[in-house]
């Protein structure tokens, strides 16, 4: 609701621009000629016109001064008619007033080519929504954390979300679920030797804090190995870098990320200093 100069409220109105967003547009025809409805469209128009708390306008540029000097001999009023006679055809019956441009009242305009910005930030909804997307489409990829992911999506599209998409999500709960570290000292650890989708343990036997601390490295520490049959690098873990630096003999097999599977650590080799993995 808006407040007049005389202090009587007006009602606010939501325009909807016509070529590509009420109507289906495929190249400029003739200023006469309408496209179909676009059902998405008149769906909107229908749940504005029952909640009956904002008048609705049809917001386009054909009733523009430019737009009506290229239209060679049809007026102004033929085309608000034939837009009005449109809507009464498609929009429930109504007439609704006809405008190129919006004031005070307006709420909010349906057009197929504006772009969402948020109040006061600069933030758009297209970046909102670009930026979720790359955040979840990363999930399950080697060292995202899923939760990190998820918070940061929530981040930006709450930005936008008419109501905050924090939880309860309006009923819908999400938890954290549990993260295990894939790191076990127990050399009879049964998950040992289950494997997840991507051919890595579930858990890897590494050395303890205590016994690192009790024998040392008799290696440097080397954090990434080659394999030479597939001349892949696969980056590991700070514990297994510590557990082969204090116990170069402790894998027989250890993990090629191409290839998606342990191997003999023979067929590796150390990044940092060339030197054959196990030696
Ligand atoms: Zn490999």
């Amino acid at each position: 609701m808006g407040t007049d100069t005389h202090g009587i409220k007006k009602r606010g109105w939501i325009g909807f621009d016509l070529d590509g967003t009420l109507a289906h547009y495929d190249g400029w025809k003739h200023p006469l000629h309408i496209g179909d409805p676009v059902v998405e469209m008149v769906r909107d128009v229908h749940r504005i016109l029952r909640e009956n708390t904002h008048d609705i306008k049809i917001f386009t540029a054909r009733v523009s001064p430019e737009c009506l000097e290229w239209n060679q001999g049809v007026s102004k009023a033929q085309i608000v008619e034939c837009i009005q006679d449109w809507c009464e055809e498609h929009l429930f019956g109504q007439r609704f007033e006809v405008t190129h441009e919006k004031d005070g009242l307006m709420k909010t305009c349906y057009d197929d080519r504006s772009t969402q910005v948020q109040c006061n930030t600069g933030h758009t909804l297209e970046r909102a929504v670009a930026e979720a997307a790359e955040l979840i489409s990363m999930i399950g990829t080697t060292g995202v954390e899923t939760t990190a992911a998820f918070r940061g999506a929530r981040k930006w599209l709450n930005k936008f979300a008419p109501t905050k998409l924090d939880p309860p999500y309006g009923g819908m709960t999400w938890e954290k679920p549990p993260v295990e570290p894939p790191f076990t000292t127990d050399p009879d650890d049964p998950r040992l030797h289950e494997r997840r989708a991507d051919g890595q343990s579930v858990k890897f036997l590494v050395l303890s804090k205590e016994e690192l601390a009790k024998r040392g490295f008799v290696r440097p520490l080397r954090r990434s190995y080659v394999h030479t049959t597939c001349g892949a690098t696969t980056n590991i873990a700070p514990v297994i870098a510590e557990t082969y630096a204090s116990d170069p003999s402790f894998y027989g097999l250890t993990y090629c990320c191409q290839c998606g599977k342990p191997l003999p650590v023979g067929e590796f080799r150390w990044t940092e200093d060339g030197n054959v993995v196990g030696s």
